[in-house]
């Protein structure tokens, strides 16, 4: 544990990676940074009356020469889930905010991961790439992993089957532009397919991808935000890096043609995501069909933003 890391944004989304981390032990020290001042110290208080009881981690208010030190930076600033208008209106936000963030990485000199989960997360990661010249290597938006997890916990309840007996992935751009690779999915080790005509069962397979993209808005819906989910997709991500585990996963890394960035799925070990050659071998029409579209929408909005 002598690895350092650095929270902006501190948020529902953010305390909860704080926290998550704390319990995983990762760290030696925290940094906690946000623009709030009162809120940084208050839940700097509020994790280290907690560690000294669990852990040994070091919770500090950071500033931006601290991150010199830090392995990783999780970026979760943004603007709350429950005031998003329109996604024109949430990049516009989003960008401001992030111009204020690259700008001190820049001046820190910051080179190692960067791991981002604020949304628009395809955006925002191309952007980060693109504004820091970065290794796209070590810039990682979290992507579909969350929409992986969704889609997995929802199909198990369709099948009535324990969601780890599930491996599929939902690819693309996170939110209302991921992409179900229901062709692709193994069930018990048969293909989604064979599995639903051996058990004599059919499902609704529109219903379940519009279930996916809307689960998140539900939630917020009950409740005002997510953020169990998101910040363990995260913790997840740092894990693989950490433990170098050359795990397949489904997250946000800068396109082949360098002007998008979505969710392909990746290898991720100690030197970071590259995209892997699985992406290169998905045959179901439709489904490429889908990812395209996703792509273009995402590369055309960035052209018409200026982005
Ligand atoms: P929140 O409003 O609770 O917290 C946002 C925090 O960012 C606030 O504390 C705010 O002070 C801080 N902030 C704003 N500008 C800043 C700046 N320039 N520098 C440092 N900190 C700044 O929002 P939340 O619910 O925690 O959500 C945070 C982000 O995470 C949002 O963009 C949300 O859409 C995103 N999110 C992503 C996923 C995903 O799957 N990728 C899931 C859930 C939430």
């Amino acid at each position: 544990m002598k690895n350092n890391c650095a929270v902006i944004g501190l948020g529902n989304v953010g305390k909860t990676i704080c926290y998550s981390l704390i319990k995983e032990k990762l760290f030696n020290t925290i940094y906690l940074l946000d623009i709030n001042e009162n809120l940084t110290i208050a839940e700097k208080n509020d994790l280290s009356d907690g560690v000294i009881l669990s852990s040994f981690t070091n919770i500090k208010k950071g500033s931006y020469q601290d991150l010199s030190s830090c392995e990783f930076i999780i970026i979760s600033a943004g603007i709350s889930q429950s005031s998003v208008k329109s996604r024109l209106e949430q990049t516009s936000s989003a960008l401001k905010i992030f111009d204020s963030i690259l700008i001190n990485l820049k001046k820190a000199n910051y080179d190692k991961f960067i791991i981002i989960c604020s949304n628009p997360v395809d955006i925002l990661t191309f952007y980060t790439i693109k504004k820091l010249n970065y290794d796209y290597h070590k810039v990682i938006g979290s992507g579909t992993l969350l929409d992986t997890n969704r889609y997995k916990n929802i199909l198990s309840t369709y099948l009535n089957i324990p969601s780890k007996n599930i491996n599929g992935y939902v690819l693309g751009e996170h939110g209302s532009g991921a992409v179900t690779l229901f062709s692709s999915t193994l069930i018990n080790n048969l293909p989604l397919n064979e599995y639903l005509k051996a058990n004599n069962l059919s499902i609704n397979k529109e219903e379940i991808e519009e279930n996916i993209k809307k689960r998140g808005f539900e939630i917020v819906k009950g409740k005002g935000a997510t953020f169990y989910g998101i910040s363990e997709c995260v913790v997840y991500i740092i894990k693989n890096i950490l433990f170098s585990t050359n795990n397949l996963l489904p997250l946000s890394i800068l396109s082949p043609s360098k002007d998008f960035a979505y969710s392909y799925l990746v290898n991720i070990n100690k030197n970071g995501i590259e995209i892997s050659k699985e992406n290169y071998l998905l045959s179901d029409e439709n489904e490429k069909k889908k990812l395209e579209n996703s792509k273009n929408n995402l590369i055309n909005f960035i052209k018409e933003k200026k982005i």
